[in-house]
């Protein structure tokens, strides 16, 4: 082909896929201009995850009818005016380029009036093109409708996820502003229904409670700024909430921050978080936390992408170290914060785990149970509720066995199984093996498309957080299929009248709480299905736990059941369900060769 220039439309609509990648990117830089513009109330309505429409209503400043088209034109901005402006920029944007990408790849209508004018003007856009403008009655504020998203780049639309993902994503990100201007009104509709709501009274604390849920918040202490470390450094102030070391999760994306009124993504800042938590939760565990960090614009170059996710600092460490401290200190402020530091590495069991509990392994059947200093067990107080008792005797399934026949020493630590095989020896890791089993028997139900074996409540309803509900909602089909029976009810709430039979003694809002928030983490390995993840939570959270005393029947209901798994070696997420020491490596041990 020869060398060409690109139409103004074609060049337009890839200049728009830096901006516009999702339908949530609409959202933000809609919300972004209203906030700029002074609103006190922002309401958004979203249809089709907002592929079908969506619309952003403010009562800000409103734009003057004179530069309405303008305002849809690539880089014009009222923001700024020279590159120096640049440098401490007060407004969340300042590219002038939202409107006009948006507008290329949408049918656009835009109704605005400026608080000093007296009319009110419409324009609608098709692909960017100018085909309508009329003046209009309208209050002061201005209205943005976006219909047909991606309508005219049908190779956009492919990547999208589906619109359950979509949404969700709408959902958090209205969350995250609303956070980060709790003096302002949001209110969220999603295909006509009122999904979220704040108050705009100013407290974050409320706007946390109506994100996150009640029970969360109860879970947070409020981090409140320090003093600066030394006069000529820049001042940072650091404030918001953070959950109590007692409350964690199974991933980091609920450390949430937030600089100069902007969510940022910022890897290391969130790991500040995690180091101010150090020996206070376990390792491979995250707190919940929704931090603001002020500091002088200057101090702050957010142009170094174009959707400002990422910011750069011009002081980084010192940024660092002032997150680190004013959690750390908010969390030692609290009263009855133990120290989680005798036993970190007890989640990786390793051929020295005897030692490391101070035991000879002749007294493994035997040991107490725990010893003060491990109490460490119990750091996630909701793993109390889920310990369950294994059938004595559980019927072996009619399988070939794959490992040979074990006899069962003893248990330590009320964790491990000690065995003894033809070929030596055998430290069985109680939960992981668990979790094999009930991830077998659970998929060959499944794939044999039996009728999974369900518990039957009587119906209750529970109430989620949003943001669990928004996740439960996406997922709602596949897990009705594995053995739930759920179906809304109402905002935020579901009502449940079945579980999978291995949940039978769990209480279904706790169930729905651990495998949600679970699952959100995506980091699972393999490219296998929703169902095999949900099905391995729902595994996880209903095994034995570590930390639970077994029977003799119970640990040799264990071991038959584990002679027969598929895979015996591994628990579904990959980590080993036993260490195994031959003859051969315990004579070489004790010098005996
Ligand atoms: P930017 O926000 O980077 O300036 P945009 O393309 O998002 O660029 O918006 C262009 C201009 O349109 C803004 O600078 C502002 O003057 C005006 N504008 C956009 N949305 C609003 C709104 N909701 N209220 C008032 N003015 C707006
Ligand atoms: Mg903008």
């Amino acid at each position: 082909m020869p060398i060409r220039l690109l139409s103004e439309t074609v060049a337009a609509q890839i200049a728009a896929g830096e901006v516009v990648e999702r339908p949530a990117s609409v959202v933000k830089e809609l919300i972004e201009n209203s906030l700029d513009a002074g609103a006190t109330r922002i309401e958004l309505e979203i249809s089709g995850a907002g592929l079908s429409s969506l619309r952003c209503a403010d009562d800000g400043s409103g734009i003057p009818a004179a530069e309405i088209e303008l305002a849809v034109q690539r880089h014009a901005t009222s923001k700024i005016s020279t590159f120096d402006d640049l440098m401490h920029i007060q407004t969340l944007g300042f590219r002038g380029e939202a409107l006009a990408s948006i507008a290329s790849v949408s049918q656009m209508t835009l109704i605005t009036r400026h608080v000093d004018e007296k009319v009110g003007v419409r324009i609608s856009l098709d692909g960017g093109k100018l085909v309508d403008k009329q003046p209009i009655g309208a209050p002061p504020g201005t209205s943005v409708e976006v219909q047909n998203l991606f309508y005219n780049v049908p190779a956009r639309r492919k990547f999208l996820k589906s619109e359950a993902t979509e949404s969700r994503h709408i959902n958090e990100l209205v969350m995250r502003y609303a956070m980060a201007y709790a003096g302002v009104r949001f209110a969220l509709f999603t295909d006509g229904r009122e999904t979220f709501r704040t108050t705009g009274r100013g407290a974050l604390g409320d706007v946390i409670v109506d994100s996150l849920g009640l029970e969360l918040f109860r879970n947070m202490v409020e981090v409140v700024p320090l003093e600066r470390l030394r006069p000529d450094l820049a001042p940072i102030r650091v404030f918001g909430y953070t959950s109590r070391p007692s409350f964690t999760r199974a991933n980091r994306s609920q450390i949430m921050l937030f600089v100069n009124g902007r969510s940022i993504v910022d890897t290391r800042l969130t790991y500040a978080v995690v180091q101010a938590y150090h020996t206070l939760i376990p390792q491979q565990r995250y707190p919940v936390s929704v931090l603001m960090l002020e500091l002088p614009p200057e101090e702050v170059d957010v142009n170094v992408h174009p959707t400002k996710a990422e910011v750069r600092f011009r002081t980084p460490d010192a940024v660092f170290s002032a997150v680190q401290r004013t959690v750390r200190q908010a969390l030692s402020d609290q009263p009855n914060v133990a120290e989680v530091t005798t036993f970190s590495g007890w989640n990786a069991p390793s051929a020295t785990i005897p030692e490391q509990m101070g035991m000879n392994i002749s007294d493994a059947g035997r040991y107490p149970r725990q010893t003060p200093s491990q109490q460490v067990w119990t750091w996630d107080e909701d793993d109390e509720a889920f310990v369950r008792e294994i059938p004595v005797g559980m019927e072996a399934p009619a399988r070939p066995r794959k490992l040979p026949l074990m006899r069962v020493v003893g248990q330590i630590a009320a964790t491990y199984i000690v065995a003894e095989g033809p070929a030596g020896m055998y430290l069985v890791d109680q939960h992981a093996a668990h979790e094999r089993i009930m991830y077998e028997e659970f998929m060959a139900q499944f794939n044999a498309k039996d009728k999974l074996i369900q518990h039957t409540l009587a119906a209750t309803v529970v109430h989620l957080s949003p943001m669990i509900a928004r996740l439960l909602e996406e997922h709602l089909k596949v897990m009705n299929a594995i053995g739930f029976v759920i179906e809304p009810f109402g905002k935020d709430a579901f009502r449940v009248e079945a579980v999978p039979a291995p949940l039978a003694d769990h209480n279904p809002e706790d169930v729905l709480n651990r495998i949600l928030q679970d699952l959100e983490s995506g980091k699972e390995p393999g490219a296998d299905t929703i169902e095999e993840k949900i099905v391995r939570r729902v595994c996880k959270t209903a095994s034995v736990k570590a930390g639970q005393v077994l029977s003799y029947d119970e640990m040799v209901g264990l071991l038959r059941q584990l002679e027969r798994c598929e895979n015996p070696l591994t628990c579904p997420h990959g980590r080993p369900t036993m260490i195994h020491m031959s003859a051969a490596d315990l004579a070489r041990e004790f010098g005996r060769t």
